[in-house]
């Protein structure tokens, strides 16, 4: 089945927002297996509206709109689609006795403007929205589908997963999509497609591969008449790409970097210290991402100047000598962050950030020194020289470094 997405709101055509509820959304209909053929963004104009409806509504059997369901005069969704179908809006008593109770709970008067979240037309059933006070729309009519939902993502996507993904795949007949992400560090895009295209030539499921910031991601998508047969596809798949990316591969779909090492750490009972320079507390942060984190991060220095990494205990003399960006600086600063925390591991990150050139060393050159209670070690990135992607690859590098760590030394 075919489906088309109308992301709805004038702030979108400024380029004030950058349209993320479409991007979420088309990452889903996949695993819906419906094919997604066009997004269109429209300006909150009762022409331009009613025209993209029905444009969606003669080409595709399933359109997904966000945005414009709000109180104010130029919240028009409801409008357009009842002018598409040729509806008349009424209020339902229930959604508005629903609406007034969403605004007693939040202590506030609901004003005039609000009952016409609580409208509907024949074809239209509400769909709740607890994160929010505008209900969306599940309209049906002639065997074709709309969906209207609210356009602040954290409202849309809870509506999406527990309201409408779960109607939509019982509707929909057809195959079943089964999506899996393996997620690799330390490969170039062009390796890792090499790599994957030398094990790869099956065709179901496909196999996508993504630059992102924690990584390549190699996506498989897998097809069949059954949950069981896509299950046992992507299986095979994932078997042949782990026999070739071997300790590359450090995580699947949800998991992130900052949670690995994080269980890694919590079950082998370790503590962990950091100290920065280049990434200015990015790796710390990054580290705290995770819930529970205290069990196993004692804390970290943003040490940036030579006086301050001196002062926490990095040999003043080493520095001189190699300079801040090296990997002796990098180890002396991973044992000196351990030592002054007690940690079982220290972890440090120094480089050069950019644009300039530091100690005659190059934008985009960094190291990461990592110790324990018997030695340090150290490695050397290098990555574009853009700032704020050298900062945030390098806080990924330090944990990737911190993972290989913790899964070579017995557990
Ligand atoms: P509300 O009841 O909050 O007014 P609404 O359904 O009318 O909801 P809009 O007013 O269109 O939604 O959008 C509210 C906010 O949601 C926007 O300011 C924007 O920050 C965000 N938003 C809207 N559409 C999108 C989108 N497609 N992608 C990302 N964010 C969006």
């Amino acid at each position: 089945m075919k489906a088309g997405i109308v992301s709805i709101g004038t702030e979108l055509l400024l380029g004030e927002v950058v349209d993320t509820n479409a991007s979420y959304i088309a990452s889903q209909l996949p695993l819906l297996g419906l094919e997604l053929q066009s997004v269109i963004a429209v300006p909150d104009r009762m022409d331009s509206l009613v025209e993209a409806f029905q444009q969606a509504w003669q080409r595709f059997d399933v359109v997904i709109a966000t945005g414009g369901l709000g109180p104010t005069q130029d919240d028009l969704t409801r409008e357009a689609i009842a002018q598409l179908l040729g509806e008349e809006m009424t209020v339902s008593p229930e959604l508005e006795s629903d609406v007034r109770a969403i605004f007693a709970a939040m202590g506030r008067d609901m004003s005039p403007s609000n009952i016409k979240q609580a409208t509907l037309i024949p074809s239209a059933q509400a769909i709740p929205n607890p994160r929010g006070t505008a209900p969306g729309w599940w309209v049906e009519k002639n065997g074709k589908l709309m969906v209207a939902m609210p356009g602040p993502p954290a409202e849309m996507q809870r509506m999406w997963e527990v309201e409408v993904m779960p109607r939509l795949r019982a509707r929909i007949p057809g195959d079943v999509v089964l999506l899996r992400t393996l997620k690799c560090f330390g490969l170039s895009e062009a390796e890792v497609g090499e790599k994957a295209g030398r094990v790869f030539g099956m065709g179901n499921p496909i196999l996508g591969v993504y630059a992102k910031p924690d990584g390549i991601h190699l996506r498989l998508m897998a097809m069949a008449s059954d949950q069981e047969k896509a299950t046992a596809l992507i299986a095979e798949a994932e078997n042949r790409l782990r026999s070739t990316l071997t300790d590359h591969l450090w995580g699947t779909d949800s998991d992130t970097l900052e949670n690995t090492v994080g269980q890694l750490l919590s079950t082998r009972h370790l503590t962990l210290a950091t100290m920065e320079s280049c990434t200015g507390g990015l790796l710390a942060s990054t580290v705290t991402d995770v819930p529970g984190s205290s069990a196993y991060f004692k804390g970290g220095f943003v040490a940036y100047t030579n006086d301050m990494k001196a002062s926490l205990g990095v040999d003043a003399g080493l520095i001189k000598e190699h300079g801040a960006v090296s990997r002796e600086a990098a180890e002396a600063m991973a044992q000196a962050a351990r030592r002054q925390l007690g940690a079982d591991i220290g972890l440090a990150v120094t480089g050069v950030a950019g644009p300039d050139t530091l100690e005659g060393k190059p934008p985009g050159l960094v190291y990461i020194g990592i110790a324990d209670g018997k030695s340090a070690r150290s490695v050397e990135g290098r990555f574009p020289p853009r700032r704020v992607d050298v900062k945030r690859r390098a806080a990924v590098y330090a944990l990737f470094v911190l993972r290989e760590k913790l899964i070579s030394s017995p557990s």
